[in-house]
């Protein structure tokens, strides 16, 4: 059994698909790991590290692929990373198929059977394998740590000798995995915290750590969580009202942390150009969806807007910025999902298994995923 771990190619990408302690893990099930040289370096870990752990170090993808029956990624490989892939491999990754359809077409092309983490579904059983979690989880953290640094004042009430600062007023929009940590990170600073969300599941959650929930209540709320426990995209008539609620709210806001998404759609518009227009100088937006398009008009990918004077903060991939964290956890996620589909120190794919019918891109050659076939197909 042999199991590839590629070095990213994205600029933008510091986090690694497998650890000294999960490549241990893989070699104790008798995988011979080969780790692409260089793959760990921004996440602190040096070829060494993998060595020592049992890998080979080996300098080209080409050659990590070559043979392979696994090849681990963290987003997309290219289909040039993957040339000479064996029919049949296992691919893993954050694939991210939606609109890329495209390319999962040439990725079938190499009849490998590429994995999208990130469909994994959210069941128990698969809690271990959630990338989507243990991602979000980091990147909600990690915005509140961003904002804090961007903001020009303090989190905490602070009473001093030399007069007192008021504390920060922190909104966060979107109450999901990543939503729920930037609470728990801004109420630990000491900020006074709200939220909102269109899940009525997620109030209870909010209010527990000690925020306070602020939501149009109505009937549509009350059916706003799919079974698969999602949000569903809301009405006009819901976001006239949503909009109207929250207008006068942001503008007393210190700092907006927006995370809000619809899976296999746009994010949701949240924050209008009006509403960073009503907040005083100096508050900053931290928009984690930039990268499906934005909760805050005006959020620029991987840049810092000031928009008279707020700042509009766009990190894509908010979880890499804590690429070590990050890579440890996807890394485990990884190894627990080949922990479902290698048997005695061989690849045995269950094909009915749900967690592997909702994840699986390609196979033998062509697009199976029913989300992503082609028209026609
Ligand atoms: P997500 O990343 O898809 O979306 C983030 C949040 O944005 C969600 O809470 C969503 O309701 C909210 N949102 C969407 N549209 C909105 C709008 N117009 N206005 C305000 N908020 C809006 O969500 P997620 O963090 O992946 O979590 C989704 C659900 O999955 C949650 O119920 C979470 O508790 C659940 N979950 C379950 C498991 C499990 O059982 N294994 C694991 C993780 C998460």
């Amino acid at each position: 059994l042999r199991i590839a771990v590629l070095a990213e190619t994205d600029p933008n990408e510091g986090r690694v698909s497998a650890t000294p302690e999960t490549i241990k893990k893989l070699t104790g099930m008798g995988a011979n790991v080969a780790v692409q040289a260089g793959a760990g370096l921004r996440s602190g870990l040096r070829d060494a590290d993998f060595e020592t752990a049992g890998a080979t170090v080996i300098s080209s993808a080409a050659e990590a692929v070559a043979g392979a029956d696994v090849v681990l990624s963290v987003r997309r490989p290219t289909t040039e990373q993957l040339a000479g892939i064996t029919a049949g491999a296992v691919v893993l990754s954050i694939a991210d198929p939606y609109g890329n359809e495209a390319e999962l077409e040439k990725l079938a092309g190499t009849r490998a059977s590429v994995v999208a983490m990130e469909l994994v579904p959210r069941i128990t059983r698969a809690q271990v394998m959630d990338v989507l979690s243990s991602q979000a989880n980091l990147a909600g953290y990690r915005a509140v740590v961003e904002a804090a640094s961007e903001y020009g004042r303090v989190f905490p009430m602070m009473m001093t000798a030399a007069g007192t600062i008021p504390a920060a007023r922190v909104f966060v929009m979107g109450a999901g995995v990543a939503g729920l940590q930037a609470i728990a990170t801004a109420r630990r600073l000491g900020a006074i915290v709200t939220a909102t969300d269109v899940r009525p599941a997620s109030k209870e959650q909010v209010e527990s750590l000690g925020a306070k929930f602020i939501a149009v209540e109505d009937e549509e709320f009350k059916q706003a969580e799919t079974s698969g426990g999602y949000a569903k995209e809301m009405s006009a008539e819901y976001r006239a009202k949503q909009a109207e609620l929250l207008a006068s709210h942001i503008a007393k806001q210190d700092v907006v942390i927006t995370t809000a998404l619809i899976p296999g759609r746009p994010a949701p518009k949240l924050v209008t150009t009006a509403m960073v227009e009503s907040m005083k100088r100096g508050s900053v937006l931290v928009d984690l969806a930039v990268e499906r398009g934005g909760n805050v008009e005006g959020a620029k990918s991987n840049e810092i807007v000031d928009h008279n004077g707020v700042k509009i903060v766009g990190y894509g991939n908010m979880a890499g910025r804590l690429a070590a964290s990050a890579s440890g956890l996807y890394a485990k996620n990884l190894l627990a999902f080949l922990e479902l589909v290698i048997k005695d120190g061989a690849i045995a794919v269950n094909w009915d298994d749900e967690i592997i019918k909702a994840s699986v891109l390609t196979r033998d050659g062509a697009v199976v995923h029913p989300n992503f076939q082609s028209k026609g197909a």
